[in-house]
């Protein structure tokens, strides 16, 4: 089976590890999204590619589900000593992986290659891409500050302004990124994993789209990142209730419903299996929260069994 798994930050990184130790490698491309990437004391910074990255390659650090494991914060600290600003926490690992791809950006290599190398350097066997090579800014539609960059909203503010809408700033000119579309293509099935539908997935289906008919053609199967009405890490469920829909694993299943042929629920929300087989979708109840790397191969496993089912 050859699989396409669409991921953000923290939820998409831990789906596709257990996919990854599952799936050879040429039966598995991750499709990252960048639109919270973003410059920072001159650095360009990829959130959601490293943590995919620094998941896969073990490098990741368990405890700030950000970042790396085994970490130092030298130079960030003596930056802040300095007056310099220290709302980012940078280690002095990650640093380098940011310095890195900076300096081959400024070369004029793409992203996607400097991706493809970086994997290279790190061990990962699966195709890591970003969704595209082409700058996008996620921008949240706060009441209280008007529009924020995603950094701004989310680590600086802590997520605390209220937000209205999203924009994507440059998709209208953007192209998936080279391998994109001829993965989604080759698919036998693609997975949305468990991340923020708002900010993680939606900017991944703008660039990349889902074409008209590949979600009939091709299986496509969802992981709620919501379960009981509750997000396991981040705003996403602030972000519904902000938007007047009541946050639920049935919201994130109407959310993407016309891209759909399945959907996989918490065994916390089994009441709600009903409703979302009511959208038309078929259904799998399972346990969603991955604690433990063996939480995430279960995980990953249930998924491909329901995709190997689905009628
Ligand atoms: P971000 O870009 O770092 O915010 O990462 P994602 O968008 O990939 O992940 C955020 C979402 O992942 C949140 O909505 C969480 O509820 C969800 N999430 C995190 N851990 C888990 C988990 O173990 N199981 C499930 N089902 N969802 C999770």
């Amino acid at each position: 089976m050859k699989l396409v798994a669409l991921a953000g930050g923290v939820g998409g990184a831990k789906l596709v590890h257990g996919l990854a130790k599952i799936l050879p490698a040429e039966a598995l491309t991750i499709v990252v999204n960048t639109g919270d990437d973003f410059e920072h004391l001159g650095l360009y910074i990829c959130p959601d590619l490293d943590t995919v990255c620094y998941t896969l390659a073990g490098l990741a650090n368990p405890v700030t589900g950000w970042g790396r494991v085994d970490e130092s914060w030298q130079a960030i600290e003596s930056m802040a000593q300095l007056g310099g600003p220290s709302w980012f926490r940078l280690g002095d690992k990650d640093l380098g992986t940011h310095l890195e791809r900076t300096r081959r950006l400024r070369a004029g290599e793409p992203l996607s290659k400097i991706t493809r190398d970086f994997c290279h350097a790190w061990g990962i066997r699966h195709t890591v891409l970003p969704m595209s090579d082409d700058p996008i800014a996620t921008i949240v539609e706060t009441v209280e500050h008007g529009e924020l960059p995603f950094q701004e909203y989310f680590v600086h503010l802590r997520c605390e302004p209220t937000v209205r809408g999203f924009q994507f700033a440059g998709v209208e000119k953007a192209r998936p990124a080279p391998g994109v579309p001829e993965a989604i293509e080759a698919a036998d099935a693609v997975v949305f994993c468990p991340s923020n539908p708002w900010v993680s997935i939606d900017p991944i289906l703008a660039v990349a789209g889902l074409k008209s008919g590949s979600g009939a053609a091709t299986p496509v199967v969802a992981v709620s990142p919501i379960i009981g009405g509750k997000a396991v890490k981040g705003p996403a469920a602030k972000m519904y209730t902000e938007l007047g829909i009541q946050p639920s694993a049935l919201a994130v299943a109407e959310h993407y419903q016309n891209l759909l042929t399945g959907f996989v629920l918490d065994q916390i929300d089994a009441d709600l299996e009903e409703s979302i087989q009511n959208l038309n979708l078929q259904t799998m109840v399972t346990d969603t929260i991955m604690k433990t790397l063996a939480d995430r191969r279960r995980l990953a496993e249930d998924v491909l069994n329901f995709i190997t089912n689905l009628n």
